[in-house]
């Protein structure tokens, strides 16, 4: 009996242009171990199909009905609708990127879709907070042209604190995509007070300096998300902080050059 692989997936995002090269079709995978107290996709967190109200203002009245977050998808209709945009991708140097929530948390899902891509000859790029069992990511990694990377805190209590797991097997996970080969860069998100401590920043830059040529994102915490944790019913914790300023973010950024660090403001 043939057994067909199925995975919840919360949005596929197309003409995407900052999830990787060229002009790609993003793939959201619904679920994530994590729990940034930052997240901006409250509703990718949850692995299960789950509802979110919806308003919508007219005439000065809100008018509520609740959306479906998450659909249940076999791969092949995740690669049919992928396969729409093959031009766009062979042209602008494009693909796919799988992103979540967290995209190992769906493995089998995953590696069955970027096979798939890899046999139509279509790029990859995966998106991931690399917390995943080593096994699972060697099998990802021939599959991969680009890994996004997230490094979030270098303290691992801090990291309990406030992604809600340690970090050992993340920084482990890095060192292994690096020595792999495979293209990766690392992103790095600017959280006021939180990940931007000069401890945080020094360490984080010790860390990435290790790995010559790998690029260091510079993601500056933004409240796009703020709206959806009312919605979904959850609290938002992070009221009391702030965006980062554009001149803040050029400061940042000039620290990590001073490492030698090729850095880049925004995903
Ligand atoms: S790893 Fe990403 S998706 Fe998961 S909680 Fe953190 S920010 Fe959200």
């Amino acid at each position: 009996m043939r057994c067909i692989i199925k995975g919840i997936v919360f949005d596929i995002k197309k003409y995407a242009i900052h999830d990787g090269p060229g002009i790609r079709s993003t793939v959201f995978l619904k679920g994530c171990p994590l729990s940034c107290i930052w997240c901006h996709n409250p509703e990718s967190k949850g692995f299960a199909i789950e509802q979110i109200k919806k308003e919508l203002k007219l005439d000065g009245k809100v008018l509520e009905s609740m959306e479906t977050v998450g659909k249940e998808m076999t791969v092949r209709e995740v690669m049919a609708e992928i396969e729409k945009d093959i031009l766009f991708y062979e042209e602008s140097g494009g693909g796919v990127t799988f992103s979540g929530g967290e995209v190992f948390a769906q493995h089998e899902f995953l590696l069955a879709l970027l096979k798939s891509c890899k046999e139509k000859g279509i790029k990859t790029c995966v998106d991931t907070s690399g917390y995943v069992n080593r096994n699972i990511l060697e099998k990802a990694i021939p599959l991969t042209d680009l890994f996004l990377y997230d490094i979030k805190l270098m303290d691992d209590e801090l990291h309990k604190k406030y992604c809600g797991v340690p970090n050992g097997q993340i920084l482990d996970n890095f060192r292994v995509i690096f020595e792999s080969g495979t293209e990766v860069r690392l992103r790095f998100p600017v959280i006021p007070t939180i990940t931007d401590t000069e401890i945080n920043l020094r360490k984080t830059a010790e860390f990435t300096a290790q790995f010559p040529g790998v690029p260091l994102d510079l993601l500056p915490y933004h409240k796009i998300g703020k709206d959806k944790y009312r919605r979904l019913g959850q609290k938002y914790l992070m009221d009391d902080i702030e965006k980062p300023s554009d001149e803040y973010m050029h400061l940042i950024a000039a620290f990590f050059s001073e490492y030698g660090i090729k850095t880049k403001i925004g995903g």
